[in-house]
């Protein structure tokens, strides 16, 4: 948005009194942590009245989205990550960029945050002014967390950061979700220990762009390789992307420092290859379709369970499931149709 674009709409913002978030607005624009801050709590908030408000702040700042890479990093717990993202996100401020810290952690309520919880684990980091770091959001579905992520990705864009990192445990379902709001994907991997997948899927290997085995220092560098070189033997068995990337692997040492330049290359050779082929666009418009759907599908449940006659129908039909009197396809019609027909139709 250009000075004069930026101040009719604040202008017209001001007319109907909405100061608040107008004042987020130019906050984020101005890159001030602290309304970020504000900012994303609004985004994460569950509370209803709070959406129209974060809405508008994401329309506020939307001539700023996109401006960003985006890195999703995911590993088992233990794995190095947080020390990995201290290493990494300093290596970059080095580099004069700005860097954001995110999480997407669907245990955290369970076990009282497993990432990024206890900020301490990346002190050095989160004292430095270019570098904003936010642990996940407690609570919520995991589409949740996902969908608020997603946004607090664009708001961190809008105030200026270079590089946005997004943390997520390597068990679940949440890196698929956040693969579909990042850009590069990064699985970090522990050498030895016998078996080579240690809990990973073969199906999260797939989504990685870039395998590195971490703690590759002392004793542990010659195995941090050989694990490297077979990790790279099972990637080649993958299907090929249709981005032209082939996946890559590589080591390193976040206590020693070593091997961050690589991994930063890499990012950058993938940007570079997927701006030229037209992907890099063409996988960001994708996401945002990826997110319309599945938000219109989150809020047309929401809106059907608000009815009380859908609840009512939906516990009938599993104690009919459940004594073998019906099959769940038939009645997953039935209900639609009924609640379509009596509710949505004639409105
Ligand atoms: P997370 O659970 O994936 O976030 O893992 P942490 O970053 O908390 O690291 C788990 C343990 O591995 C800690 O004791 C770290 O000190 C250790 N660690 C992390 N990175 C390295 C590394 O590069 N080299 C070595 N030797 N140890 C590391």
């Amino acid at each position: 948005m250009d000075a004069n674009q930026r101040k009719q709409w604040i202008q017209s913002r001001k007319n109907k009194r909405n100061v608040s978030v107008v004042s987020l607005v130019e906050g984020v624009l101005h890159g001030e942590r602290q309304a970020l801050g504000q900012a994303i709590t609004l985004i994460e908030s569950q509370n209803k009245a709070d959406r129209p408000k974060a809405l508008e702040l994401l329309e506020g700042t939307k001539f700023a989205h996109g401006k960003s890479i985006r890195v999703g990093i995911t590993g088992v717990p233990g794995v190095g990550k947080s020390t990995f993202i201290e290493a990494f996100g300093l290596y970059l401020l080095s580099l004069g960029k700005k860097v954001a810290v995110l999480a997407v952690d669907p245990s955290s309520e369970k076990n009282k945050g497993s990432i990024l919880g206890d900020k301490t684990r990346m002190n050095q980091l989160s004292l430095q002014e270019n570098v904003f770091i936010r642990p996940s959001p407690s609570g919520g579905t995991l589409g949740g967390l996902a969908r608020s992520t997603n946004e607090s990705i664009l708001l961190c864009e809008a105030a200026g950061y270079d590089v946005v990192l997004v943390e997520t445990v390597g068990v679940g379902q949440s890196e698929t979700m956040v693969k579909q709001s990042v850009d590069f994907f990064l699985l970090l991997m522990l050498s030895g220990a016998g078996d080579e997948l240690q809990g990973i899927k073969r199906g999260i290997m797939e989504l990685a762009d870039l395998l590195v085995v971490t703690k590759a220092d002392g004793d542990n560098i010659k195995p941090a390789k050989r694990a490297a070189a077979e990790y790279k033997n099972a990637m080649h068995l993958f299907p090929a992307n249709d981005n032209d990337w082939i996946p890559q692997t590589s080591i390193c040492s976040a206590l020693e420092n070593d091997g961050l330049d690589d991994i930063w290359k890499q990012i950058e050779s993938f940007v570079n290859l997927t701006k030229i082929n037209g992907w890099f666009e063409k996988n960001r418009v994708a996401q945002q379709n990826f997110w319309l759907e599945t938000l219109v599908q989150e809020e047309i449940r929401t809106r059907f369970q608000q009815i009380p006659e859908f609840n009512q129908l939906l516990d009938d039909a599993e104690n009919k499931i459940e004594n073998g009197d019906a099959n769940a396809f038939g009645m997953a019609q039935q209900i639609v149709n009924q609640i379509f027909e009596k509710y949505v139709k004639k409105s």
